[in-house]
């Protein structure tokens, strides 16, 4: 009988979040990885979330139920363009978002997550610090982090459905709910951050509806975290319509039903070359020496 743990995003379905072992954002998925034993790992979100469970926990099978699922924004930055952009700053620090290929991120020096971006940044002892590839989040750090230049990656890298959540959408929201709690994840635009009254990952979200218990949120982020926290805290949630992921949505219940059947053909085992997971481990173990 093979022993299997299942980890799931908080952006995925509803179906999957129901058959999650354990829920989290992605800096926690990356610390939960890092701590199970069991034979086969399933990973229900994105490909780099996969990668970074087998990156962190090499030795067990770590599986995505549909190899499909691949992040619109991490897919967009290859290695070899970062490599020549850092050439242009050799006295930059090179953080790479969590949501990067492996290839990105063994290229970097640490690696963060939403929740400990501003953080992992102003703890570097370097002045000037690449940020790839999120420019929002980029934007984010720079106006939290005071004393550093953070220099985005060339071109327009964002997450295309962070990216669509506007003023205008915030401030319809707004008007319609004016009692509710306004919550943002900082991959949306700065404007809209600088809007809100809380910005932070998902999992800074859901603590923040946790601790204070909000009748109501306005929620800038994927739709799928309004689920867990109606579900799991009673609050309710509003959030523009279009915040939806296509890329997260690919995985079903019914595929991850599947692979807990045991079926589970090779496309979907996530594998990675040694000398990668060698240098990418390098640059995530450092967020967490980082951070304490
Ligand atoms: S929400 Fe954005 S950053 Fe997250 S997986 Fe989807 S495209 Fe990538």
């Amino acid at each position: 009988m093979i022993e299997t743990v299942v980890l799931v995003h908080n952006y995925q379905r509803p179906e999957v979040q129901l058959l999650a072992d354990f829920l989290g954002d992605s800096l926690e998925l990356a610390m939960k990885a890092r701590e199970v034993d069991a034979d086969r790992i399933v990973m229900c979100g994105v490909d780099f979330m996969a990668e970074v469970v087998k990156i962190l926990n090499p030795d067990r099978e770590v599986v995505i139920p549909d190899h499909r699922a691949m992040c619109g924004m991490a897919m967009r930055l290859r290695a070899e363009d970062l490599r020549e952009f850092r050439r242009e700053h050799p006295d930059a620090a090179v953080v790479a978002y969590v949501n990067t290929t492996a290839e990105v991120k063994a290229e970097a020096d640490v690696m963060c997550t939403s929740a400990n971006a501003v953080e992992v940044v102003s703890k570097l002892p370097e002045d000037e610090v690449i940020f790839v590839p999120d420019n929002n989040l980029a934007a984010w750090v720079d106006a939290n982090v005071e004393d550093k230049e953070v220099i985005p990656f060339p071109g327009r890298g964002c997450c295309p459905v962070h990216h669509a959540i506007t003023l205008s959408d915030l401030r319809e929201l707004v008007a319609r709910h004016p009692d509710a709690d306004v919550l943002v994840h900082p991959e949306c635009p700065l404007e809209v951050c600088r809007a809100a009254d809380h910005v932070g990952s998902t999992s800074q979200i859901y603590e923040y509806c946790k601790e204070r218990q909000p009748e109501k949120i306005i929620m800038g982020t994927e739709v799928g975290l309004g689920f867990r926290i109606e579900r799991e805290l009673g609050v309710e949630v509003i959030a523009p319509d279009h915040a939806v992921c296509p890329d997260m949505k690919v995985i079903t219940g019914e595929k991850v039903e599947r692979v807990l059947d045991g079926r589970v053909p090779e496309p979907l085992r996530v594998e990675l070359d040694r000398d990668l997971i060698v240098d990418a481990e390098e640059t995530v173990e450092e967020m967490f020496r980082i951070t304490g």
